[in-house]
């Protein structure tokens, strides 16, 4: 076996054992945290920053004080140098005006992320914020040569893929759609010879519901066109959830195509393809913790 194939196994394996450990994890966040998890997200904070950390709500979870629970802290996904894709703006704006969080956090690396980050949000919202700036330092960059998975995840405070997957890198937006930024990061990985990518999605998200319930003049307005489209090209024997997640893996296996990407999507097929990643697609079901494979 190739040296590839054998970090592929043991990818694999490791995902399959941790996917069977959550359920227990869920469990013992106690009964009135799951209910709470399943009323819907309350986040406290949003998050955004560049994925040099392999996934922001990770921070939140190793530093205390900062308040790493399922349902505290939203994450969006900034391009690397700090900009933020329509896709990316429109899950800043849900979590701001829709789910009402005012504070925000901002992560960089030092290279001026931050100040491009923080002018996106000042031009995006004009009401008052608690707008707060962190550097990372060296010792939470993660180690990509060494990452298991690349995990395109959604926004959703509950979703914590780290929990579930501690070796992945994590790209999050609303509705995990493979977004440019997605398409960066993923890009990225695909060249640091990371193994395995998967599309995660999760039981009652707002991205899908705003999609179903066809409500175009809101802030998810460019995520929720997305959504749809997903949802309306794929077989349609499933639920639509399942089919948004299903898309987009189609779209990086090189099964499916989508116009609004343009030739970034064919690039990174042609990436996903030559380098021979599995491409994976799971659900996240908050009822019992549950990982689902497609
Ligand atoms: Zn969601």
């Amino acid at each position: 076996m190739s040296k590839f194939n054998v970090r592929l196994a043991d990818a694999a394996n490791r995902m399959k054992e941790t996917d069977a450990m959550h359920p227990k994890r869920w469990k013992n966040l106690g009964k009135s945290m799951v209910d709470s998890i399943n009323r819907g997200q309350a986040p406290r904070v949003l998050a955004v920053g560049p994925r040099v950390v392999g996934g922001l709500k990770r921070l939140y979870r190793k530093k205390p004080g900062h308040g790493g629970m399922p349902g505290t802290v939203f994450e969006v996904t900034t391009m690397n140098d700090g900009a933020f894709d329509r896709v990316g703006k429109g899950s800043v704006l849900y979590a701001l005006d829709t789910l009402g969080v005012d504070v925000v956090d901002i992560w960089g690396n030092g290279r001026g992320t931050q100040g491009k980050t923080f002018e996106s949000i000042k031009s995006f919202v004009s009401r008052p914020l608690e707008i707060r700036e962190h550097s990372i330092s060296g010792e939470d960059v993660m180690n990509f040569e060494e990452a298991d998975s690349v995990v395109l995840a959604c926004s959703d405070s509950r979703v914590q893929v780290h929990d579930i997957y501690s070796d992945a890198v994590v790209v999050s937006n609303a509705g995990n759609i493979l977004s440019p930024a997605a398409i960066e990061v993923i890009g990225e990985m695909v060249g640091k010879k990371v193994p395995i990518i998967m599309v995660m999605g999760h039981t009652n998200c707002g991205a899908v519901e705003a999609a179903k319930a066809e409500m175009p003049d809101t802030e998810l307005a460019p995520i929720v066109s997305i959504v749809k489209h997903n949802m309306e090209r794929s077989d349609g024997k499933r639920a639509p959830e399942i089919e948004n997640v299903a898309f987009s893996a189609g779209m990086l296996k090189g099964d499916a195509f989508a116009e609004y990407h343009g030739n970034k999507l064919q690039a990174l097929q042609g990436k996903v393809k030559e380098a021979r990643v599995e491409v994976l697609a799971s659900f996240l079901d908050f009822a019992d913790g549950t990982v689902k494979g497609l």
